[in-house]
Formats: structure tokens, C-alpha cells, sequence
């Protein structure tokens, strides 16, 4: 009887499809919900450090001094976290699946380019005759 299932199963399973993709021959699904890899628009990075302080696995380091952003792609695991405490929504997650690395192929640095815009010059209070001066 045993034998007669096993027999059963084997030759049923042959036959149907089967149950997982051949990824990456055959590309994953995507959805707007899906989680690839974290990128950065350098141009708007302002080197607060927040995505590094909140990465559970340390797998984020910012430099302000050298105004570098790095990331170790094999730290990462893909939860979001960095991409939600970002203040100036620099930080996107990217929807493509990237293909599995075998060897650590380093760490991945990006040059901040944020270039901080200059303040107005400070207005003079105004002094003198032009203020509350009334006409005889
Ligand atoms: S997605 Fe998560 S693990 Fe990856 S860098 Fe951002 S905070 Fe760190
Ligand atoms: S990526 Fe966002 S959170 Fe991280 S240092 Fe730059 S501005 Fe701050």
C-alpha cells in the first residue's frame, strides 16, 4: 500500500508543472510592493546619517566629512528601514531583483554631490529719519 502512494506521488509530480520559478532564467514577478536593492540620489543626500543610525545590520555608513554614502550589499537585508527615515526622501527602494553574488564583490561608495544653497543675506534693521519721522 505504502508503496502503491509513493508510486502515486512520484509519477503525479512528474507530471504536473512544477511548483517554483526557475529564477533568474525565468524573471521573478514584480509588484510595486516588491524589495530589490536600496538606491541613493547623491544629489539630495544631506549626509545626516539617519538611514546609518536606523540600518538594523550596520550595512549603511555615511561619512560627512568625505560627503560618501557606502552600502554592503551582503549586510543588507532588504527591510525598508533606511528608506522610511530618510527626511529628504533620497532614498528609493528599487523594485528588480539583482542576481545572487557568490563572492563579495565590496562595498558599494557613492559621492555625495548635495551641494548646500547659500542663505540671503541678513536685512539691515532699517535707522533713522524714514522711520515714524511725521511731516510738520
Ligand atoms: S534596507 Fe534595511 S538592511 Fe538594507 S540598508 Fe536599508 S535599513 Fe539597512
Ligand atoms: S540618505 Fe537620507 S537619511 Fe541617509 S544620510 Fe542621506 S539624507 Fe540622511
Amino acid at each position: 500500500m505504502g508503496y502503491f502512494e509513493m508510486a502515486k506521488t512520484a509519477i503525479l509530480t512528474t507530471l504536473r508543472s512544477p511548483s517554483t520559478r526557475r529564477y533568474p532564467s525565468v524573471p521573478a514577478k514584480k509588484t510595486i510592493l516588491s524589495r530589490g536593492r536600496v538606491s541613493i540620489d547623491p544629489a539630495r543626500c544631506i549626509s545626516c546619517g539617519m538611514c546609518m543610525r536606523k540600518c538594523p545590520t550596520d550595512a549603511i555608513c555615511v561619512v560627512k566629512d568625505e560627503k560618501t554614502w557606502s552600502i554592503d550589499r551582503l549586510k543588507c537585508v532588504v527591510c525598508n528601514c533606511c528608506v522610511e527615515q530618510c527626511p529628504v526622501h533620497c532614498l528609493t527602494m528599487e523594485t528588480g531583483y539583482t542576481p545572487s553574488m557568490t563572492v563579495h564583490e565590496g562595498i558599494e561608495v557613492v559621492q555625495i554631490t548635495y551641494v548646500k544653497p547659500e542663505k540671503p543675506p541678513r536685512k539691515e534693521p532699517e535707522t533713522g529719519a524714514a522711520s515714524g519721522s511725521q511731516p510738520e
